[in-house]
């Protein structure tokens, strides 16, 4: 069963802005998925439906993930806390003991490299320091799927190269598929082993094609 699959999804926003039409995707399990296009043409609108946060106005929308992990670019980290009190903030609002909360989140933070980091606070660290926490605390979750908004935009092409070598290094390790979206093509071919082409106003796919090399995958 697939994680996610729009078929002939449409959005219009209640102000009127026709977002999507007619959009085609699936990601199935283990897969990592990209979707590259400009500015506007509704890859965010796409993902928020992904994970239940908006409501497609056409088509059929079915999500098999039970758990999502969301990693965006702006980290969206509380200042005033702690890296391991920012990677614990999910399980708090699921209701997970505080003693299991802190043992996830320093293995999560292990995972993403920032073992020594669990008291600074997001202003002391990197952005690409930043951009970790923020996908430490998605990994606590043990999502099915991660969806990923631009995580790297801000972020300089050293930093960026580096965390997308990361990042498939990871996921090679573990069976999570991935929807990430992005406006950079090479980005897209390196980190996925499919990559849909959106654009337009309203926003559609219009290309799709499979990466002839994609890097090592479970
Ligand atoms: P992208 O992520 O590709 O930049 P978005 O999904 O953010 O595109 O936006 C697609 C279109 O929908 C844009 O025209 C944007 O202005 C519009 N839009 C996004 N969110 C909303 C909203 N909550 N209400 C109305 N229009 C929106
Ligand atoms: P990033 O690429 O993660 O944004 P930077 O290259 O901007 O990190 O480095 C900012 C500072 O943080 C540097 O002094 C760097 O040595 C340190 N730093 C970044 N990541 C780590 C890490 N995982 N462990 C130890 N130090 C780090």
């Amino acid at each position: 069963h697939p994680l996610v699959g729009f078929e002939h999804c449409e959005l219009r926003y209640p102000n009127g802005t026709h977002a999507l039409s007619d959009v085609n995707l699936t990601v199935r399990e283990g897969e990592f998925v990209s979707v590259v296009g400009p500015s506007g043409c509704g890859k965010s609108t796409l993902l928020r439906l992904s994970a239940g946060l908006e409501k497609i106005t056409g088509g059929y929308l079915q999500c098999g993930a039970q758990r999502t992990g969301y990693v965006f670019q702006d980290a969206t980290l509380l200042p005033w806390r702690s890296v391991v009190d920012n990677v614990a903030l999910l399980g708090e609002l699921d209701g997970v003991s505080k003693a299991e909360r802190r043992k996830r989140a320093e293995e999560a933070i292990g995972t993403v490299g920032l073992t020594g980091f669990e008291n600074h606070l997001p202003h002391q660290l990197s952005g690409g320091m930043r951009m970790r926490v923020s996908l430490a605390r998605a990994l606590t979750l043990e999502p099915e799927l991660f969806l990923f908004d631009e995580p790297f935009a801000a972020l300089d092409e050293i930093t960026r190269e580096r965390l997308g070598v990361e990042l498939t290094e990871l996921f090679a390790a573990r069976p999570f598929a991935g929807l990430f979206i992005t406006h950079s093509v090479s980005e897209a071919v390196f980190l996925s082993s499919r990559v849909l082409v959106m654009s337009g106003r309203p926003g559609t796919i219009v290309e799709e094609f499979e990466v002839p090399f994609p890097f090592p995958r479970p």
